[in-house]
């Protein structure tokens, strides 16, 4: 087990972060955190990484508990902050070393160019930061948490802030990163996490809400308010046509003759709507299921739907 998080509290003052929160990321695990904004994800994000003391419960990395051994666990564990505080004055290769010291590394420029290429920062190595683009500085920001070669990687909002070049550059480089470490992102981008991680944990006001591989995460969802069908007739219909029917709970049109028709429960109601129409002698032109997203579960499960 790479982070164990056992009945985490964390207070601010009498401000309540997070609330009996427990959660495991095994070794080699790429998982993704998500939440409203204010739900805790930093918050969680910084006990892990020893940033700041957990009011109550235990967390362990590695094995070593972050209040008792905290060396150890900065030892294990590299950590990209939020909005990625960077020296801007610095050029990249100085700022790297300065890093390289404070993890004490031996040959700091070896390590400092292999990390140089290991993100792809080749061609801006000799620039300030403050003149790189976002996408560049996040790399900065990669290097930074990885130079000490730390098992587990704590990334918090990563993409955050790219354009679509930069952000798939980036999920490209976590991607490869994650086949080698342990990985803990935390995203406000659903097609991110389908994309990058196994598990994904949703956070709600301090509260874990789901902890589950992705794809069982979205079946929730479906589970939970029943299939929806999406129907186009050749000739008007009335809505007091479609919901008498049996397994309909709600029929809304969307515009013209097609409608958004939502069953009862996870039956699929397609042949109930063909045999309507076939009843009243109409023509289905389209007819499809309409296909749960992960955003739809995460709206859902952090209470944000309509
Ligand atoms: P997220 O990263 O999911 O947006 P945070 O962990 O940053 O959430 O914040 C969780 C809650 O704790 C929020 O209500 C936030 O206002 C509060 N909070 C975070 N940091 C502090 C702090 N240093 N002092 C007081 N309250 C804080
Ligand atoms: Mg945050």
């Amino acid at each position: 087990m790479s982070v164990s998080v056992k009945n985490i509290s964390k207070f601010y003052g009498e401000q309540p972060a997070l609330d009996d929160v427990s959660l495991e990321i095994k070794t080699g695990e790429i998982v993704g955190f998500l939440g409203p904004n204010g739900a805790g994800k930093s918050t969680m994000m910084k006990i892990i990484s020893c940033f700041i003391p957990p009011s109550k419960g235990i967390v362990e990395v590695c094995g070593y508990n972050v209040m008792l051994d905290s060396i150890h666990v900065r030892k294990e564990v590299g950590y990209l902050p939020e909005h990625n505080p960077l020296y801007l004055e610095m050029y990249v290769k100085e700022y790297l070393e300065f890093i390289a010291g404070i993890h004490r590394i031996r040959s700091p420029w070896k390590r400092v160019s292999e990390m140089i290429g290991m993100v792809g920062l080749g061609p801006e190595q000799n620039k300030k930061i403050g003149a790189l683009s976002k996408g560049y500085r996040q790399r900065v920001g990669l290097a930074q948490a990885m130079i000490h070669s730390p098992k587990v990687l704590i990334l918090d909002e990563p993409t955050s802030g790219l354009d679509p070049n930069q952000l798939e550059d980036i999920r490209q480089l976590i991607k490869m990163i994650g086949t080698e470490k342990t990985v803990m992102l935390s995203t406000h981008i659903m097609q991110e996490v389908e994309a990058m991680c196994e598990r994904i944990i949703i956070i709600n006001r301090g509260r874990i809400v789901a902890n589950d591989k992705t794809g069982v995460v979205r079946k929730k969802a479906e589970t939970g308010t029943g299939n929806v069908v999406v129907v186009e007739f050749d000739k008007t219909v009335a809505r007091n046509q479609l919901t008498p029917l049996k397994g309909i709970r709600d029929a809304e049109n969307i515009k013209g003759n097609f409608w958004r028709i939502q069953a009862t429960g996870k039956e699929d109601i397609r042949g109930i709507i063909f045999q309507f129409a076939v009843d009243r002698n109409l023509q289905v032109l389209t007819l499809q299921k309409e296909e749960k997203s992960l955003e739809d579960a995460f709206k859902e499960l952090t209470g944000k739907k309509g």
